[in-house]
């Protein structure tokens, strides 16, 4: 609602001068407003609106101590002590048509822009009726919430002599926010075709999809230690015969905290009841592991038997993150030449059994991985007992302070 600060007379005016300078402004940032303020539209005609706390605008630009910002349509000036900058988080867009971006928080606002499906747009915050406030590219404006959905997570290789050129949006015209070099690795939220939205050497963008290779190492060769990496010291947690109700959140929140990736080898007939936690350790950008269906020792079975234990674990984790297992570890290490026949992935043992299982003791599971800790460990590690959640920090702090980098089993063995 515009409201007058002074006694002064709409004007006709006064919408063609507004309405003329809004599609002239570059846009630059996203703030959010921190307290009560009043939007100068027009000093002369003494015309304004208040602001209230938690109201989102672009801020164009900063003259002395006042900002010009955009409300929704309303553009103007504000005090530069009422508005907070806002981090946006990403989200993909998850709509089968083209998304209708608003210029307000209601389906009859002015169409602000269109956005394609599939695109990820960064989000700043919400507004009432179940909107949210997104940019994409020089799109800024109001989304159904529901529209949007958080974006799945993957391991990726930038593979091109030339690196990749990262984009602001999925298009050659954009403007270049840099480039990733050749072989970095790099987080991939949404492949399309031709483009995907990652994040890496703290760049965020879009790419070209034919210059991004998959993280794999395919084979069923047996691998029972890792690989070293030039030049930092990595180290691969690997947490077995998961996903457990409330263990498994304890790991993930701590590997968060620590900024530590992770293999998880899940039991193929815990993922029924699990099915949320299994996803969060995806989303999370861990890798996940096949472990059997219900902890068999298939040395012991039957080769049909054998293929049975890893197709429905397979299966049940395809069904659960649209992505299959890219590792394989046996339970209790238990494998031979039958057995090896029967699979197509990487079988993964360990370097350090830390025995979590046995003594069940959080500071004797830390004392195993101070003292065999090495460049290209593999940790075995159970995310069904609570000591081993109790462990976790401590043997985090360890290995981050001696300066090893968590990553998961794959990138250990690239
Ligand atoms: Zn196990």
């Amino acid at each position: 609602m515009i409201r007058y600060c002074s006694l002064v007379l709409l004007s006709l005016l006064f919408f063609i001068f507004f309405s003329t300078e809004i599609s002239a402004i570059q846009n630059t940032e996203v703030n959010v407003i921190t307290k009560q303020v009043k939007l100068i539209i027009n000093k002369e005609l003494g015309q304004c609106i208040t602001l209230n706390v938690n109201d989102l605008v672009i801020v164009h630009s900063q003259e002395n101590n006042r900002l010009k910002v955009t409300y929704k349509t309303h553009t103007g000036y504000i005090s530069n002590q009422s508005v907070k900058k806002i981090i946006p988080t990403i989200s993909l867009i998850s709509r089968k048509e083209d998304l209708v971006v608003r210029t307000g928080n209601s389906p009859i606002a002015t169409p602000a822009g269109k956005i394609n499906p599939n695109l990820i747009v960064n989000v700043y915050g919400t507004a009432a009726g179940g909107w949210s406030f997104i940019n994409y590219g020089d799109i800024y404006g109001y989304v159904p919430t529901s529209s949007l959905k958080a974006p799945q997570a993957k391991k990726m290789m930038v593979s091109h002599r030339d690196g990749v050129i990262v984009r602001g949006t999925a298009s050659h015209s954009d403007k270049k926010i840099g480039t990733i070099s050749n072989k970095t690795k790099v987080t991939v939220y949404t492949q399309k075709k031709d483009w995907s939205y990652i994040e890496g050497d703290n760049i965020k963008g879009y790419v070209v999809s034919e210059r991004l290779k998959a993280l794999v190492v395919t084979g069923n060769k047996i691998y029972n230690k890792g690989i070293s990496g030039v030049p930092k010291k990595r180290v691969a947690l690997t947490f077995d015969d998961g996903p457990h109700k409330s263990v498994t959140p304890q790991v993930l929140k701590l590997l968060k905290k620590y900024d530590a990736k992770a293999t998880f080898f899940i039991t193929g007939n815990r993922v029924q009841a699990n099915k949320d936690i299994l996803k969060a350790i995806y989303n999370d950008g861990h890798e996940i592991g096949n472990h059997t269906w219900d902890h068999a020792k298939l040395t012991s079975l039957s080769s049909k038997s054998v293929k049975t234990q890893i197709t429905k674990t397979n299966n049940i984790i395809y069904a659960t993150i649209g992505e299959y297992p890219t590792v394989f570890r046996p339970a209790y290490g238990s494998i031979n030449k039958t057995v090896q026949a029967q699979l197509n992935m990487p079988i993964i043992l360990w370097t350090i059994d830390t025995l979590d299982w046995k003594h069940r003791n959080a500071k004797k599971t830390l004392q195993y991985v101070k003292s065999q800790a090495t460049d290209g460990s593999i940790i075995l590690l159970h995310d069904i007992h609570q000591t081993t959640a109790d462990s976790l920090e401590s043997i985090l702090q360890y290995l981050t302070k001696e300066g090893y980098e968590l990553v998961t089993v794959t990138e250990i063995l690239l």
